[in-house]
């Protein structure tokens, strides 16, 4: 019989998920439990012997449950899920982004390890990067977009540390100029310094993208991370995490996770359940309305440069994006003719965009980098990264794009609105 592989949105609504285990109920329920019953002292036992590894699993066995720090069914079959969009082996989910991330930064770095990363990361990434893991005595080395492979060969080898390097971390596409970071290109730098004894892992935060429009496993990363926060959870409600990997990886990824105890909880479970069968529809929609809104943006008289991955100018780029994504995305941000002031307007305008930072949920916000998510990045860095008091961010939702594009359009023209008063005033004086 030839066998049908359903596509990862048919699986979402049912995947994992057994209802003769929950009286017939068509959805998880949310098992709001720390603890479990065991039928038996020797079911007890053997729950533990497979938890501390202290025997290999049975084939077909899975791990019982015993204690919600260690496992839940809402976070089981949510993992399972998650596996689906990025042809995972595994998966483990944090009560956030940032827990994901600095479980799997404390796990596989120790002191005397240099760690490479891409520069913009995260706020917070870079934080924990430059001020904490340095605390504990590991190197860190930044590179940018504008970098070969070359430059990074070469100042690796400049540091004198290149042989101590243990992890490559990155964020692409960048926040919030939407640079892009070639995967392939990292997994050949770690393959570099790889050799039989050490595998230089390569953790890629795929937050902007994922888990539909690009899908770093299969460009080499080892893990990828995301803030669930953003388009898995999708309706700005929950703050939540993810990590995904092979088995291996996110056996040791759970075990930190056991011991820092920062698992999501069932109800940030259910609720990301929920969320992701309406994933692939709320992404598209995002999407095909973000392509709208850039076009919009293209043409007008006061916007001086848009940040699209729908229209990238630098052909390397270009080709980054064709080998890796799939989609342009849903964050368009631009440079507004002015300042902060005509910046400001604008934002102070909008009257159906949000104000707000954060991304990828239902509804469109918008916010200014430099002033808010990019305030603790010093003057020079911002210059440098593009983020200047000009730049504008959108996090396009799944509003009708005619009124996306109407409310843009309409706090677009107050932005000019003090000086054409001024300037209609002084026509008026000069035709009385
Ligand atoms: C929001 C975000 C994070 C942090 O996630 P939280 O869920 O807020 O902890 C990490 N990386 C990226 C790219 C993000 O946008």
């Amino acid at each position: 019989m030839e066998h049908h592989q359903l596509k990862p949105e048919s699986l979402m609504m049912s995947f994992g998920y057994k209802p003769e285990l929950s009286e017939g109920s068509i959805k998880c329920p949310i098992f709001q439990t720390s603890t479990f019953v065991f039928q038996t002292a020797q079911e007890g036992k053997s729950f533990f012997e497979l938890a501390y590894g202290l025997r290999e699993k049975e084939e077909n066995e899975s791990p019982g449950l015993i204690y919600s720090r260690l496992n839940n069914p809402d976070l089981e079959i949510l993992e399972n899920r998650l596996t689906l969009w990025d042809k995972a082996e595994d998966c483990a989910v944090f009560e956030s982004g940032m827990s994901a991330i600095s479980t799997v930064l404390l796990k596989f770095l120790k002191p005397g390890d240099l760690l490479l990363y891409s520069n913009p990361v995260y706020g917070g990434t870079s934080h924990f990067i430059k001020d904490i893991l340095t605390g504990f005595g590991i190197d860190v080395l930044p590179f940018s977009a504008t970098d070969t492979k070359e430059n990074i060969l070469e100042r690796l080898k400049q540091s004198g540390k290149a042989q101590n390097l243990a992890m490559i971390y990155i964020e692409t596409p960048a926040n919030p100029t939407n640079s892009l970071i070639d995967i392939s290109m990292c997994r050949a730098i770690a393959d570099h310094y790889s050799n039989t004894e050490k595998h230089i892992l390569l953790s890629v935060d795929n937050t902007y993208m994922g888990p539909i429009w690009q899908h770093p496993l299969a460009h080499g990363a080892d893990l990828v991370l995301y803030s669930a926060t953003k388009y898995i959870g999708g309706h700005s409600d929950v703050i939540a995490g993810a990590c995904l990997g092979s088995h291996s990886l996110i056996a040791q990824v759970k075990e930190m996770r056991t011991f820092l105890g920062n698992m999501a909880g069932p109800w940030t479970g259910w609720l990301l359940m929920r969320s992701l069968e309406t994933l692939k529809v709320r992404m598209t929609t995002q999407n095909r309305n973000a392509e709208r809104v850039a076009a919009f943006l293209q043409d007008h008289p006061k916007v001086e440069q848009i940040y699209f991955l729908g229209s990238i100018a630098d052909p390397r780029q270009q080709e980054i994006y064709n080998k890796q994504c799939n989609s342009s995305g849903a964050m368009v941000s631009f440079d507004i003719k002015g300042g902060e002031t005509e910046a400001f307007a604008f934002l102070d305008n909008l009257k159906l965009i949000k104000l707000a930072v954060s991304l990828g949920g239902t509804e469109s916000l918008a916010e200014h980098p430099a002033t808010m998510t990019h305030a603790g990045v010093p003057p020079e860095g911002r210059m440098a990264h593009g983020i200047s008091d000009q730049l504008v961010r959108l996090s396009i939702g799944v509003e009708n794009s005619e009124d996306l594009i109407w409310d843009i359009g309409q706090a677009l023209e107050k932005v000019t609105v003090t000086t054409e008063v001024k300037d209609s005033i002084n026509v008026s004086l000069i035709q009385v």
